[in-house]
């Protein structure tokens, strides 16, 4: 068993992320030794570093001077550093239109009406009503009386 034997779907499916630390740690112990060399600060880091051959920490795709955080073993590295990032990139806002065009028919999930009614029902339950401006009126109101 080596780098190129190992593979996501082993991982996922017959291991078990939770459980790949003891098997290979027990049941390879040379394979772990070389995975425990790649970058990360987790052993999910390291085992997903070690599988894909990655030796580099990857940059935000806004900025490239900041290395993006690890999510999972699943999903790999964020693509952006921060909500600032993403919210800026025109590539991911596009795509972002795209699915929920795909999804909802409208390029923003509150063109859709069924999105829209549902919003407005959260508000009624939550608050007693839809409108917002009502709503933060009566926030900054209850914030003067303590
Ligand atoms: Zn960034």
């Amino acid at each position: 068993m080596n780098s190129t034997q190992i593979t996501t779907h082993d991982i996922t499916t017959a291991i078990g992320i939770k459980h790949a630390y003891k098997h290979f740690k027990f049941k390879h112990p040379e394979l772990y030794e070389q995975i425990i060399q790649a970058q990360g600060g987790k052993f999910s880091e390291q085992l997903y570093c070690f599988i894909y051959g990655i030796t580099n920490y990857p940059t935000c795709q806004q900025c490239p001077v900041k290395i993006t955080k690890f999510r999972s073993f699943q999903r790999g590295y964020a693509f952006f550093c921060s909500n600032k990032c993403v919210a800026v990139n025109t590539a991911h806002q596009r795509k972002k239109k795209q699915t929920c065009q795909e999804t909802y028919g409208v390029s923003t999930a509150s063109q859709n009406e069924e999105v829209d009614e549902k919003r407005r029902q959260t508000l009624i339950d939550r608050y007693g009503t839809s409108n917002l401006a009502e709503i933060r009126w009566r926030r900054e109101k209850n914030k003067q009386k303590d």
